[in-house]
Formats: structure tokens, C-alpha cells, sequence
């Protein structure tokens, strides 16, 4: 029998433990240990709210969940209930699927005023994370600059111009659509520092900012390059850059009952941020590309007023205390997924925070190919026993999948009107649910 401890239960996590099962069958037991009280990592409070479709693939996680040798084992932090040391006594592999929760640091002067947030806090907060759920962003004023050109600050833009009733049909917690109606924002201004060409974001999210209710993006025609250079791009990007230039030609006509206006700036990077005591305006360099496509300062500055800024330039894996890190990328220091002799990382803990959800799973087959080639028929651990035994004797409240249908349940029955579910946001208000 081969044991094997797969810690996160996001989509990483999943496909290991699906692939996992494909490969060894009756010949394995798996163990998804989460730190939070219920599963599914990223889909559950990454994917926007408002994107429910992609939210449906927990059904087929749930679908590993339910079978006999794969155990969910939540509300078990790895580092302070158990160490990763421990673990590797008990199973035969120890794969970190742990994801990038944390926020890369924008590291400007004024970085640290209040009101500026990275994209984890904001999005953890609309989407009811435990850690976040406090977060009270500042919602009061009218301009709020959301830096970065990828798909976290598309999600970031649209969940701030969406109306209530926009929002039917969504997940987004109590709290949020509550604060956000009640917000006074009349300008997002979204900043890359390089041009419409280069931007991380994909045609369908960039396409859904054309069809708000009471917001219209705005592009200027200048930051173009020559139309003929759209031929070059590979198609998605093309498809992108399209809705840019639809987005450039829209007449100002149709922004008169807009009272929300989404503006694109390009070349455009955040150089510090002021205020007493809190954001009033951002410094933004002008820059320009140089021939390997990087963005290079012109020296030229200009302000916006702003009294909320929301950082969406990447995220960063939380090290773990003696596992390699490569800290530069923020993500383990691995040899394709291989960190040590029997501990392994997958998804974004390995390979950084990039692709889509579906990129996990190509990510979780491999990862179970290396393992199945270091570990050719299980050793002599315990496997789960011994970390049952460890937990009880630390008195861990330990959550199951079965738990986990009881909070489900639970979240079902609170949901408002036209919404899938009310989510809980405290732990021990999971915890309670699910007794
Ligand atoms: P991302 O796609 O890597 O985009 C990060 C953006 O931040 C880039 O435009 C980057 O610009 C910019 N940036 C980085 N450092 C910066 C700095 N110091 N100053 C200014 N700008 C800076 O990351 P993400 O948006 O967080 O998304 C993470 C992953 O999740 C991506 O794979 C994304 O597609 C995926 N995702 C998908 C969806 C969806 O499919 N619906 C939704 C959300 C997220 P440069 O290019 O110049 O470095």
C-alpha cells in the first residue's frame, strides 16, 4: 500500500489525488489536509463569484472526495498542528499542492498606507475568506487605481462596477455586495506598465467589461500600435487586443447613463503612492518598451487621485519552514516537483502562479508519474493511522468531506434569493455547521 498526504485541497490537490487514484488504484491511500474547515482552495475563494461555470468543476472534485481510499482531513494546518517532517514519517509521499495565496508585495514608497491591498485580501474579502473577512476596504471614495494588466484585475474591476443585481445568480459573500453597493466609485483606473499588446488578460474577461450595467471601459486609440500588428499575435491574444480597440471606439454617447468608467492606462507604472495618513494619489512614470518588449521609465511622471489602490501583480507560496524556496519566484525550489527524497510540489507551489484551473491537471498527472517512479510499491508506514493518532493526541479538531457536506448544506440553506450559497467566513462558524 502506498500512502500518500497531499497538502491543499485546491485544484492541484485534486488532480493529484485523481491521478493518483488512476495510477495505483486499490494500491493507494490519499490524504488532502487543509488548513480551512472546507475544500477547494482557489475555486471556492479565488475564482470571481460571479463566474459560477467555473466554480462547477468541484464536482468533479468532489467526485475524488467521495471515493473509499481518498480522505479530506480539513481544519489541519501543516507547520503548527503538524510538520512536514512528521508527515514524511507517515506517508510515502508528501506533496505540497499549497497553491500562491499570498500577495506579491508592491514594493513603491507608500506601498504600506492604508488602502492600499493586494489582490488576495480584496478578492479573499469578496469572496468570504476566513482571513480576509475583516478587511474592510475603503469604499468611500470616487477613484480607486487597480494596478496590473492580468485576468485577478479584470475579476478586481468588474466585481467593483457590478451592480446588485448583477451580482444575481453569484456567491459573492453578505458583506461585499452589501459594502459594495454601498460604494461611491466613479473611476477604476487599471494600470499596465506596458502596452495593449502585452497584457496577461483573456478575450472572455476582457469581453464581459463591455456589457455592464452602469460601467464602460475606456481605451485610448493612441496606445495602439499599427493595426497590421494584431495579425502577429497568437489568436486569444488577437481576440483580446480586439476588445481593446472595440472598447477604444465606443462612442461617448454610450457612456451617458455610465455612471462607472473603467479606463485603461497603458505605459504606465506606479511609482509611489501619497497621502497623510491614507492614499489621496498615485505617481504613475510613463514608460515605453524596449526591443526585448520590457518596460523601461521615460522619467516622465503624472498623478491620479485615488483613495483605494488594489495590487494585482501576482502571487507569491507561503514558504514552509525547511523546504527549499526559491525566493525570487516565491514558489518551492523544485526539480520539476521533485523538493526532496519523498516530498513533492505541484500547481502554483510549483511552477508559480500562471495558467488556468485546467493547467493544474496535466501538473497533478505528472507529478504522480515522478512519484510513482520513486516509489515503486508502498514501504511500511502508517500512513493515515499515524496521523490520526498524532492529531488526537494534539487535540486537533479535525473537519471531514462529511463535515464539509454539512456546512455545505448549511450554506445552501442561508443563501439570499437567486444565490447558490451564503458562505460562512468564520472558521468556527464552519466548524459549528458541520457538527
Ligand atoms: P498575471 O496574469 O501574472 O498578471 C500580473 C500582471 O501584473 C501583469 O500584467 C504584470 O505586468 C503586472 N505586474 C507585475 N509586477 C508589476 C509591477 N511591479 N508593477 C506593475 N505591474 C506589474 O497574474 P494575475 O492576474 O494575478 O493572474 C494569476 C493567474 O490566474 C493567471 O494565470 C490568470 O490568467 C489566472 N486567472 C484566471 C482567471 C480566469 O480565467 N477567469 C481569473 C483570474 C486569474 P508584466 O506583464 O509587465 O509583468
Amino acid at each position: 500500500m502506498r500512502h500518500i498526504a497531499i497538502i491543499g485541497s485546491g485544484p492541484a490537490g485534486y488532480y493529484t489525488a485523481e491521478a493518483a487514484q488512476k495510477k495505483f488504484g486499490d494500491d493507494v491511500r490519499i490524504d488532502i489536509i487543509d488548513r480551512l474547515p472546507v475544500p477547494f482552495g482557489l475555486i471556492r475563494f479565488g475564482v470571481a463569484p460571479d463566474h459560477q461555470s467555473i466554480k462547477a468543476v468541484a464536482a468533479r472534485y468532489e467526485k475524488v472526495a467521495l471515493s473509499d481510499n481518498v480522505r479530506f482531513v480539513g481544519n489541519v494546518s501543516v507547520g503548527t498542528d503538524v510538520s512536514v517532517d512528521e508527515l514524511a514519517t507517515f506517508y510515502d509521499a508528501v506533496v505540497l499542492a499549497t497553491g500562491a495565496p499570498n500577495d506579491r508585495k508592491l514594493e513603491i514608497p507608500g506601498g504600506d498606507l492604508p488602502g492600499v491591498l493586494g489582490s488576495a485580501a480584496f478578492v479573499g474579502w469578496y469572496n468570504g475568506h476566513p482571513d480576509f473577512a475583516d478587511l474592510d476596504p475603503p469604499l468611500d471614495g470616487k477613484n480607486v487605481a487597480v494596478i496590473g494588466n492580468g485576468n485577478v484585475a479584470l475579476d478586481v474591476a468588474r466585481i467593483l462596477s457590478k451592480t446588485r443585481a448583477e451580482f444575481a445568480g453569484s456567491d459573492i459573500v453578505g458583506h461585499a455586495i452589501d459594502a459594495l453597493a454601498k460604494a461611491n466609485t466613479e473611476e477604476i483606473t487599471i494600470l499596465g506598465r506596458r502596452g495593449p499588446h502585452q497584457i496577461a488578460m483573456t478575450p472572455k474577461e476582457l469581453g464581459e467589461l463591455g456589457h455592464l450595467e452602469r460601467a464602460a471601459p475606456r481605451v485610448e486609440s493612441g496606445d495602439f500600435p499599427e493595426q497590421a500588428a494584431d495579425a502577429l499575435l497568437e489568436p486569444g491574444m488577437r481576440k483580446s487586443v480586439t476588445h481593446l480597440r472595440e472598447f477604444a471606439a465606443i462612442p461617448e454617447s454610450f457612456r451617458a447613463d455610465k455612471p462607472v468608467s473603467i479606463n485603461f492606462d497603458f505605459f504606465a507604472a506606479p511609482v509611489a503612492i501619497e497621502g497623510d495618513g491614507k492614499i489621496e494619489r498615485l505617481v504613475i512614470e510613463r514608460t515605453e518598451l524596449d526591443d526585448q518588449m520590457r518596460s523601461i521609465g521615460t522619467g516622465e511622471t503624472y498623478t491620479i487621485d485615488c483613495s483605494m489602490v488594489i495590487s494585482c501583480i501576482g502571487y507569491q507560496t507561503p514558504p514552509i519552514e525547511g523546504v527549499p524556496y526559491e525566493h525570487g519566484r516565491g514558489r518551492f525550489a523544485s526539480d520539476q516537483g521533485r523538493i526532496l527524497p519523498g516530498l513533492y510540489c505541484v500547481g502554483w507551489a510549483r511552477r508559480g502562479p500562471s495558467g488556468t484551473i485546467g493547467t493544474n491537471r496535466p501538473d497533478g498527472y505528472a507529478i504522480v508519474d515522478l512519484i510513482a517512479a520513486d516509489i515503486s510499491h508502498g514501504g511500511r508506514k502508517s500512513g493515515r493511522d499515524g496521523l490520526d493518532i498524532l492529531l488526537e493526541q494534539r487535540g486537533v479538531d479535525v473537519v471531514t468531506f462529511r463535515d464539509w457536506k454539512k456546512i455545505e448544506s448549511a450554506e445552501i440553506a442561508r443563501a439570499r434569493e437567486g444565490s447558490p450559497r451564503e458562505k460562512f467566513v468564520a472558521v468556527k462558524d464552519m466548524i459549528a455547521a458541520g457538527r
